[in-house]
């Protein structure tokens, strides 16, 4: 009961890494808010739940939308302990568009801006606002190991990332600075093994050979699991990590610590 008494919201909840954080938090003993647009799957990841949480419709791009439920949060429970900034999209979701640095669109460029970096920069300031209520809290924020070098295919969504990157030291200095107890760090996964991949993987027989192509230059030669990044997100919004702001954690199967770590075949 690492997360017992505390409040916590999760975008992007409805599957996938958010699904598996705010199974884990309530595992913990948090409440948490299961937000989404995708209100079906959201509203049965609640209820698989339990009483411990609640689905709620947000948007992450939607203003309005993070002030109406960070004051409802507040009406009902008087605090908000915990925002994990999870909602993301690659830019792929409806098929292949170009997304190199020379023959992206300015419309697909932004779109991807919008949901990963305007989504993020409102779940922050909202985040902040609400814990204020009690001066402290954790804010989480999933970027990507795209965050953090370049991906000369997925240029926007690799922006994106390294902005939500920088965007979380300068939100744990601010709250630092507001002597508010609100810490906020950074989760870089890769290679997940989430529904995001599915249009890269394809369901036909050559979906082994995709896999095994897409980690072939990670030491741990696997996908990693929701669960596992799951586990780290426990630990930023736990007291334990009292002392950890304006920090990143990896969690890459090694693949940043340099090629030479993969074992030879
Ligand atoms: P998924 O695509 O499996 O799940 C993302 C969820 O976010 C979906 O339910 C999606 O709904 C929802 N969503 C999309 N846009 C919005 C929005 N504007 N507002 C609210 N919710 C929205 O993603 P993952 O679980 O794989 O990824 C979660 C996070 O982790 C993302 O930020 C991603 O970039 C990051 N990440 C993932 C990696 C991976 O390998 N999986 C690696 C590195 C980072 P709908 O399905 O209806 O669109």
């Amino acid at each position: 009961m690492r997360l017992k008494g505390k409040i916590a919201l999760v975008t992007g909840a409805a599957r996938g890494i958010g699904e598996s954080i705010a199974l884990h938090f309530a595992a913990e003993g948090a409440f948490v808010y299961v937000t989404d647009i995708d209100e079906e799957n959201g509203e049965k990841v609640a209820l698989a739940i339990g009483q411990c949480a609640r689905f709620r419709l947000l948007d992450v791009r939607d203003e309005r939308g993070w002030q109406k439920l960070t004051a409802d949060i507040l009406q009902e429970h008087g605090r908000l302990d915990i925002v994990v900034n999870n909602a993301g999209i690659t830019g792929f979701e409806e098929g292949f568009v170009p997304h190199d640095p020379e023959h992206t669109s300015l419309a697909a460029w932004r779109k991807v801006h919008e949901t990963n970096l305007d989504g993020v920069f409102l779940g922050c300031k909202y985040a902040i606002k609400a814990m204020r209520a009690t001066g402290q809290g954790s804010i989480i924020n999933i970027s990507s190991r795209s965050g953090i070098v370049g991906i000369p295919t997925a240029a926007a969504y690799a922006s994106s990332k390294a902005a939500v990157r920088n965007h979380t030291k300068s939100v744990a200095l601010y709250c630092a600075q507001q002597n508010l107890t609100v810490r906020c760090n950074s989760i870089h996964p890769a290679a997940i093994l989430t529904p995001m991949w599915e249009p890269m993987l394809g369901n036909g027989p050559d979906r082994a050979a995709n896999m095994a192509a897409f980690v072939q230059d990670t030491p741990l030669r696997r996908f990693g699991l929701p669960a596992e990044v799951a586990c780290v997100a426990v630990m930023l919004a736990s007291d334990e990590s009292a002392y950890l702001t304006g920090t990143e954690i990896n969690i890459d199967g090694g693949i940043l610590a340099g090629s030479a770590g993969t074992p030879a075949k």
